[in-house]
């Protein structure tokens, strides 16, 4: 059976007795298992990173660029390998993988132009014969700990930015598919960066603790669910350490009366089913704006619910696949119920699906729950899987209340014509990342992406221009060189005069 392990100074360690089972979602059947890694493995690649930080900080940024462009190209070729590692362990299917995979390239694409990105500030004459320059240096060793959803895009949306800043870096992926951390530290060696500049430890929470507890890990940059990230930026700031941690999401899109109806149904369909709904920027949430748009929305969204192709990621006609595990497939389906207990009318549901020759698989078919309230649990909750619910909004105010009262605040929507109503909407909403008929509106590499409120922990958005502040620590230099004038000694606070 596959072995994996973990990737420390280089070196590949396969032995160790705490172990978890690594599952195909697709069949149910065991795939592999994973080492699960502690203290001792995440000090041993703390080493591994410190031994590598003065060499690699030092290289000019435009030989890191160097690394970032050879990586690109090695993506590109391995493309195809990347997107099936992904599916293997994920269940998504291999269009939705590649795309995947794409946008984790913007982010290599963008850390290619650091030398650009690392350019300081210059300021000649401060005062008489003084000049101030501010350049922005790497913070040493720094941690990444990644969800299961997006095994290669969310470590690559850290990992590039994290070392084109001159840092090297501890990875503890999801133990749940962890075969894609080990493709990309295989693919980051390919494309030539030294041997321990980036570490992969395998692991749970234990792991996670040790990352948050080592005192020569300088930041960390989580992904995952919101109480685990509360946790996590709360442990790892005691330890005095750099954090951002994006948690969950509860997603939700307007629909307004004159919206395209044929244009939000197609909206709704791909962003609340693709990828089962495994999605941080999945709209969960439906919200129509009177009975009417309800009527005709739910109408349309009916059939289509129901007609979702489900299947295995080698299924080419698939437009979705399984959960990522029994547990949270059951989870899902209990929520289901729990929505039909508490007066909400399940439209389309998609409860005991099984496929012929798949039968051991996590399926669950696409469901729409209409009349859904505040206060009911399939609301309350973030669901995480294939999902739609439809919250009727009465006018366009109650709308944006539903939004606002919401905990989370990741990513919302609005679909309508009318160019009032848009700009009003994203001047006035509370949401990290807003789309106008865009349903997921995931900001490209060059941007940065984060939510609101319980969406994300700390100061700093993921990827693009905000990496590099999260990533960085500012240095203000003053000069001057002697004139052969000399001032005397100055009791009171420098000033210009
Ligand atoms: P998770 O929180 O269970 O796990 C994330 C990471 O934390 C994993 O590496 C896991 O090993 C570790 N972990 C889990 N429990 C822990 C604990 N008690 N203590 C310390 N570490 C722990 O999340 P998941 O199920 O892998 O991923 C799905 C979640 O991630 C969803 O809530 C989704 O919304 C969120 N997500 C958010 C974003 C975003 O950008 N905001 C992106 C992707 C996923």
């Amino acid at each position: 059976m596959k072995r994996i392990g973990h990737i420390i100074g280089g070196d590949g360690i396969a032995e160790g007795d705490v172990t978890s089972p690594v599952f195909n979602p697709a069949t149910g059947q065991q795939s592999g298992e994973v080492l699960l890694g502690g203290a001792d493995e995440v000090a041993l690649a703390v080493n591994a990173a410190k031994v590598a930080l003065p060499d690699w900080s030092a290289m000019p940024p435009a030989k890191r660029a160097g690394v970032m462009f050879g990586l690109r190209e090695v993506m590109k070729a391995r493309s195809d390998e990347i997107a099936e590692t992904i599916s293997a362990e994920h269940g998504k299917t291999h269009d939705d993988a590649l795309g995947e995979v794409t946008r984790a390239l913007e982010v290599v694409e963008f850390a290619s132009g650091i030398p650009h990105l690392l350019k300081g500030d210059f300021s000649s004459a401060v005062a008489g014969g003084v000049d101030t320059h501010a350049v922005r240096e790497p913070l040493g060793v720094v941690a990444g700990v990644t969800p299961f959803n997006f095994p290669s895009m969310v470590p690559l949306w850290m990992i590039p930015m994290a070392l084109a800043c001159g840092n090297t870096f501890v990875l503890k992926p999801s133990e749940k598919n962890p075969s894609s951390a080990n493709l990309i530290h295989d693919m980051f060696t390919e494309a030539g960066l030294p041997a321990g500049v980036l570490n992969v430890v395998h692991g749970a929470k234990a792991a996670v603790d040790a990352v948050l507890d080592h005192p020569d890990i300088a930041a960390v940059s989580f992904v995952g669910s919101t109480p685990v990230a509360a946790y996590v930026y709360s442990r790892g700031c005691t330890a005095g350490k750099r954090v951002q941690a994006l948690g969950g999401a509860k997603n939700h899109m307007i629909i307004m009366p004159d919206a395209d109806l044929d244009q939000a149904s197609d909206a709704l369909l791909g962003a609340g089913f693709g990828s089962a709904g495994e999605r941080c920027m999945a709209i969960s949430v439906a919200v129509p704006v009177g009975e009417e748009t309800a009527e005709r929305l739910v109408e349309k969204l009916g059939p289509r619910v129901r007609a979702l192709k489900i299947g295995p990621s080698t299924d080419g006609e698939a437009e979705m696949g399984p959960l990522i595990t029994e547990a949270h497939r059951d989870r899902i389906a209990q929520l289901i119920g729990a929505g039909e207990n508490e007066g909400a009318k399940i439209a389309v549901d998609g409860r005991g699906l099984t496929l012929q020759g798949y039968e051991g698989g996590y399926w669950l078919g696409g469901s729409l729950i209409d009349h859904v309230r505040p206060g009911m649990r399939v609301y309350d909750e973030e669901i995480f899987g294939p999902v739609l619910s439809v919250v009727r909004a009465a006018d366009y105010g109650a709308a944006i209340e539903l939004i606002d009262n919401n905990p989370y605040a990741n990513g919302t929507a609005i679909f309508t014509r009318d160019g009032d109503a848009a700009r009003d909407f994203t001047s006035r909403i509370k949401v990290g990342m807003v789309g106008v008929n865009v349903p997921i509106p995931v900001p490209v590499g060059y941007h940065s992406f984060g939510g609101w409120k319980q969406s994300i922990f700390g100061g700093h958005g993921i990827y693009g221009p905000e990496a590099i502040h999260f990533y960085t620590r500012l240095k203000t230099v003053t000069t001057r060189w002697p004139t052969g004038i000399r001032a005397g000694a100055e009791f009171k606070f420098p000033t210009m005069n």
